[in-house]
């Protein structure tokens, strides 16, 4: 059982984290990028069948293989797939869950002006993620923003 009463975090510092996040990350496409970076880091390899050649997808930052033709995307087999949020919300709750880890799901709502239960369900999915996979690239890379 979780006996740490969570402490609500002080309401300014999280504006200005927000508007550093917003600074850095001003479109859904800077997220692509970001996410592309990342994954594509030590080069494209594809996730069907080892080629590493590969041509622009049909969707931005996306690859396809040129041998099997599938088309990889920056957000997949990541958190944010197929993730029913925006990208760029959905990068906000990451951002918050990984600066604030006792950041409660009631406080981002409000921040974000979500429904708290979306917040909840998501923010839950990025605390298994960090609790599992501390070496997560890209959990990795969000705690250095
Ligand atoms: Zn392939």
């Amino acid at each position: 059982m979780q006996q740490s009463n969570q402490k609500e975090i002080d309401q300014p510092e999280v504006t200005v984290a927000l508007q550093n996040f917003s600074n850095r990350f001003k479109t859904d496409e800077s997220c692509l990028r970001f996410l592309a970076s990342i994954k594509w880091k030590e080069g494209f390899v594809c996730s069907h069948c080892g080629h590493i050649n590969y041509c622009k997808g049909k969707t931005q930052y996306s690859r396809r293989c040129t041998r099997c033709k599938k088309e990889a995307s920056p957000t997949a087999q990541t958190l944010f797939h197929r993730c029913k949020i925006p990208l760029r919300t959905a990068f906000k709750i990451v951002y918050l869950s990984c600066k604030f880890p006792d950041i409660t799901s009631s406080a981002i709502s409000r921040q974000l002006d979500m429904r708290q239960m979306t917040c909840y369900h998501f923010q839950k999915k990025v605390k298994e993620c960090l609790k599992s996979q501390r070496e997560d690239p890209i959990l990795k890379e969000f705690s250095k923003i």
